[in-house]
């Protein structure tokens, strides 16, 4: 497909065709105007985007709520079987919706399709264990035999997913899919740069057997369709910068909804003194420019130890060298380095490093766009001499940008790396795995690497994963990231009734029994 706009020339894979866009695009509560779709590559206009406005976001909120009474009362087992099906469109589907997923981000087609891959994870983790995280737990109640206590989990109601456009396809999907699955309906509300594939995604959910009704999307600008989005749901899944997830963690606070916010990070990665660089520096090089840094547990500081500073800081350079080298514009596997997502976005990162610069920092490699590419290509970059009064020091800069750092000693470095706001992700590097886990243990971030940058913690789905400090509240994945979609009822039982006083009984009789038997509970360990 070819379209022009001010001299650009779109270049999509053929499978994007017109009639699959406008099929997409009608998913949205349409009522606000639209917005131009660009190719990041090219950026070219291929298509537009409707967007929603308030009454639109309202409106949606409430068929989902309609449709959730029925979702909810329909059993686990089919419920579960969409998401089977779901999970099986998704791999069968991968080539597009790696294309889409290129189109609005400008990554290259590895992380595409590996970003695909998520969903079908976190799917497969929940359809093994959602029923016996879902199910019912009965106990004994305060005194044994005489009361039960039963726990229950109801889903919220309606779910607004609120996404960056980063990893569009996976957030979006991995954070609704156990929404739909404790019983929720959910309203998607995806950046407007990254809408297509999400929107494809729905399309794939309703062929899976999902109800039409019971998923919605509303598209527009985060602060004038997010309040009402926010005022009408009942939980509110959201994943995006610290700056934004303050405003939705005060707006739900004030609604007395509860929220989960998955923020932005400053993550350090440390590499002691007997780490093995032959494998260290690989995998630092992906930490750090992996979705060309874009990620939100992607490494900005690297802090390495003294004995290995001078080695580590010339082969990372010289592998970023090579890796700039392999950058390019495609929708297939060659280029093993793509873009940033827009050139607002590049014009950020830059100036992020034009102030390291401007303040006396050293430009070790990159620190400069390559239009030769693309729009929003910048080339991968490596800072040395970074002080706490650059912006880069401190700030999330989210692009292909380290700065590198030596420590003399493990203390040193554990001080550095906590000395931030942010505690996403950390990473530690050496060959002794116990005294590396150690360290890492010490780390102030809700997830830590050892001997990896981000892929080990993120991949493992059975274990909740989230930031801590400024990076965020609640978690995703493991039983915590389901039963976060549901609130907790008790249901208590009085099979005898002995717990309150007798009629005509003197309270002192009852309170001489009461003391009695929490003796002999405690004494024979009963309670
Ligand atoms: P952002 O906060 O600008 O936007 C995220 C989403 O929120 C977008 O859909 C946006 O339209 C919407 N939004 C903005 N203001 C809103 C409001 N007032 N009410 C409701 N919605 C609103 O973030 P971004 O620039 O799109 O994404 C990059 C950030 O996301 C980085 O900070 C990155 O670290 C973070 N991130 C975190 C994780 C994680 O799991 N912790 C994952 C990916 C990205």
């Amino acid at each position: 497909m070819d379209a022009t706009t001010d001299g650009a020339t779109a270049t999509l894979p053929s499978r994007i065709t017109p009639e699959l866009i406008a099929r997409l695009t009608d998913y949205v509560a349409t009522g606000n105007g639209t917005v131009d779709l660009v190719e990041v590559y090219t950026g070219a206009v291929y298509g537009t985007l409707p967007q929603s406005g308030t009454d639109q976001v309202a409106a949606a909120v409430a068929t989902a709520r309609t449709a959730q009474k029925k979702w909810a009362a329909t059993p686990l087992s089919e419920r579960l079987a969409v998401f089977q099906r779901f999970h099986d469109l998704i791999l069968e589907n991968h080539e597009i919706i790696s294309d889409l997923i290129q189109i609005g981000t400008g990554k290259t087609r590895r992380m595409a399709f590996e970003e695909s891959c998520d969903t079908p994870m976190v799917i497969s983790h929940y359809l093994k264990t959602a029923k016996r995280v879902l199910a019912p737990i009965k106990r004994a109640g305060g005194i044994p035999f005489v009361n039960a206590s039963i726990e229950m989990h109801k889903p919220k109601g309606v779910v607004a997913v609120i996404s960056p456009w980063n990893f569009p396809f996976a957030i979006s999907l991995s954070d609704s899919a156990p929404a739909f699955i404790a019983g929720n309906g959910v309203v998607l509300k995806p950046d407007n740069k990254t809408a297509l594939c999400v929107l494809f995604a729905v399309d794939l959910l309703i062929k899976a057997g999902l109800p039409r009704d019971l998923v919605q999307v509303v598209c527009g600008t985060g602060p004038d369709i997010g309040p009402t989005l926010i005022d009408n749901v009942d939980y509110v899944m959201f994943t995006g910068s610290s700056a934004t997830g303050r405003i939705i963690g005060s707006q739900a606070g004030a609604n007395v909804i509860s929220c989960s916010l998955e923020l932005g990070g400053k993550n350090p990665m440390l590499i002691l003194d007997d780490a093995d660089l032959d494998v260290t520096v690989p995998g630092a090089v992906f930490a750090v420019y992996g979705n060309s840094g874009q990620a939100c547990m992607h490494i900005e500081r690297i802090y390495v130890h003294e004995s290995k500073y001078d080695e580590f800081l010339r082969r990372f350079t010289e592998a970023a060298e090579e890796l700039g080298k392999k950058a390019g514009a495609a929708y297939d596997f060659e280029p093993e380095f793509g873009s940033l997502v827009s050139v607002d976005h590049m014009e950020r990162v830059s100036a992020h490093i034009e102030d390291a610069k401007a303040k006396g920092a050293t430009v070790v490699t990159g620190g400069y766009p390559r239009p030769d590419l693309g729009p929003a290509f910048y080339q991968p970059t490596v800072l040395t001499g970074v002080t706490p009064d650059m912006v880069h020091a401190k700030a999330e800069t989210f692009g292909p940008v380290v700065s590198i750092y030596k420590f003399r000693d493990v203390e040193e470095a554990i001080r550095l790396a906590n000395d931030t706001d942010y505690g996403l992700n950390a990473s530690v590097w050496g060959k002794n795995i116990a005294r590396a886990t150690e360290i890492g243990a010490r780390l102030e971030a809700g997830n830590v690497n050892i001997n990896d940058g981000f892929i080990t913690s993120y991949s493992s789905k059975a274990t909740p994963s989230g930031g801590v400090k400024q990076s965020g509240i609640g978690t995703r994945h493991g039983d915590a990231g389901l039963l976060k979609y549901t609130d907790t009822v008790h249901i208590g039982v009085q099979k005898i009734q002995v717990m309150a006083a007798r009629a005509k009984q003197p309270y002192a009789q009852q309170l001489k029994s009461t003391l009695m038997t929490l003796k002999f509970m405690r004494r024979f360990g009963i309670r």
